[in-house]
């Protein structure tokens, strides 16, 4: 956060303005879709052996997972995540709004994720929705899905079950 004040301050990220519902939507989901590609790289490295006992085994304890367990990650993984979001933030002008909704969206999402039972429907497994199933299974399975949001990378990638 402050590193994001600091840039802002000095002019090298800028918000965007709009007010258009349309412009909004896209944003939202260009920000999903772009940290959940840069989320799947970060995750998938904090699984290689020397990073993954340092930062993400604490995480890998929840092989049950519960609705706090988002909140179990090194305070590095959490920095990692802002400093990919400020990397977004600097390439592209997104709105307040669409940052704002995407944040929400982002803490829904985790919590969601780490239920211990479905909250989607079956078919949304199809229509490439990061499911409740489809992180419990990386709890259970950690060579696969490092995707949050989506499944679109890891099925790009063949790390898809
Ligand atoms: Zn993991
Ligand atoms: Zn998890």
């Amino acid at each position: 956060m402050l590193l994001g004040a600091f840039l802002w301050k000095n002019g090298w990220i800028v918000l965007g303005e709009t007010q258009s519902a349309v412009r909004i939507i896209a944003e939202v989901a260009a920000l999903l879709l772009l940290m959940d590609l840069l989320m799947y790289f970060f995750h998938y490295g904090a699984h290689l052996p020397f990073i993954y006992k340092m930062l993400h085994r604490k995480h890998h304890e929840h092989v049950s997972t519960n609705f706090l367990s988002l909140f179990v990650l090194h305070p590095f993984e959490t920095i990692g995540f802002g400093v990919m979001m400020l990397v977004l933030l600097i390439g592209y002008d997104f709105s307040v709004i669409s940052i704002s909704i995407y944040l929400m969206l982002n803490l829904i999402w985790g919590t969601i994720g780490h239920l211990n039972r479905e909250f989607f429907p079956a078919s949304f497994d199809r229509l490439l929705v990061g499911t409740t199933r489809f992180h419990n299974q990386h709890h259970l399975d950690e060579s696969k899905n490092f995707g949050f949001y989506t499944s679109i990378w890891d099925r790009v990638f063949g790390t898809y079950k």
